[in-house]
């Protein structure tokens, strides 16, 4: 070997960590190697967290390391919230981890939306972290763009994420020209993404020269603005089970309790739910929505209410009473307000 080459073969040893083999190679070909450069290797393996490393690299140097400048590291690493190092070290020099202060890391790295450091720390201690603090981390994970992290934390608080929250996340993934993820947050939300946010989202990828990964956020823009001017309007029944099993809350969307206006009957009024797949604008529209109601599924008396099943699709409420058969059927706490009468109905 050339001295050359020599030097840069002890350096990559050294920046390895294999400290022993580096002065090894240095005694056999003369190579100079001061004791501050070890020294400085040494320091810089604590600081990495590479614990045995550097007592290896130590010894191998005759160099002295004490007890306290090793627990100090171990300190050093549980305040960076290097969690692993910390416990790697501690178990290397026989120095048992404080638990009240781990608790206090692992409830910070969930305020911080480091949930992987947490669970470890949650871990150490034996302990589940705390529900609320669990849902303030998957938030801050959304915020961050973090959708499987963020997921996950819902997850073991038992909680199903909210729509908001997954948007928000969506949104975020877009914008760092995260497409896969983003597309599939505002899949569990039951929305759909804007065209211009998709575009922004190409773009990033394109930026970053990742071309399949941009295909598919045009394509997806392509396929929001297509299906904005699909003109055709599509009615689709859904069972109450449905409703439910969706992430629509329909206590307060106007699903009370109903009255027949005719005979104030409370009791036995058929309802039937449909999904409409865009809301009706223009005059036109409505009168297409009539004949698809009446031919279709034999209702000439409906209420529709805008944009609630998301992706702009509108949901459909028809109601008879079961006493006198009368369509005219309202809320009895009549927030009419909720709702777009479509037509009046009445005879
Ligand atoms: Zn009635």
């Amino acid at each position: 070997m050339t001295d050359e080459k020599v030097v840069a073969y002890i350096k990559k040893c050294l920046d390895a960590g294999r400290m022993a083999e580096a002065i090894d190679t240095s005694k056999v070909t003369g190579a100079p190697l001061s004791k501050e450069e070890l020294n400085g290797y040494i320091r810089k393996y604590l600081e990495n967290g590479w614990m045995q490393k550097a007592i290896d690299g130590a010894r191998a140097a005759g160099i002295e390391l004490s007890k306290d400048v090793l627990s100090g590291y171990v300190n050093k690493y549980l305040e960076k919230e290097k969690i692993y190092s910390a416990v790697d070290a501690s178990r290397i020099i026989g120095m048992p981890l404080p638990k009240e202060k781990i608790a206090i890391i692992g409830k910070e790295c969930l305020r911080k939306g480091k949930i992987t450091s947490a669970l470890e720390a949650y871990k150490i201690i034996k302990e589940k972290p705390p529900e609320e603090e669990l849902i303030i981390c998957g938030n801050i994970c959304f915020k961050n763009g973090l959708l499987s992290d963020g997921l996950e934390a819902y997850k073991l608080a038992n909680k199903t994420p909210p729509e908001d929250e997954l948007v928000i996340c969506g949104n975020m993934c877009f914008n760092i020209g995260q497409i896969t993820p983003g597309l599939e947050a505002y899949k569990l939300a039951n929305k759909t993404p804007a065209k211009e946010i998709l575009r922004i989202c190409g773009e990033a990828c394109l930026l970053e020269k990742r071309t399949d990964d941009a295909r598919k956020a045009f394509v997806a823009a392509q396929k929001v603005e297509e299906m904005n001017n699909s003109k055709t309007i599509q009615v689709r029944e859904i069972s109450l089970e449905e409703l439910k099993n969706s992430k629509i809350d329909i206590s307060s969307k106007g699903f009370g309790q109903k009255v027949c206006s005719d005979c104030g009957n409370r009791t036995g009024i058929k309802e039937r739910y449909f999904e409409v797949s865009r809301c009706p604008e223009t005059k036109e529209d409505e009168e297409e929505l009539d004949k698809l109601m009446k031919i279709q599924h034999g209702i000439e008396n409906f209420i529709v209410e805008l944009d609630v099943l998301g992706n702009g699709r509108g949901l459909i409420n028809s109601s008879i009473c079961g006493n006198c058969g009368s369509k005219d059927v309202v809320l009895i706490s009549g927030d009419a307000m909720e709702y777009i009468e479509i037509k009046a109905g009445k005879k």
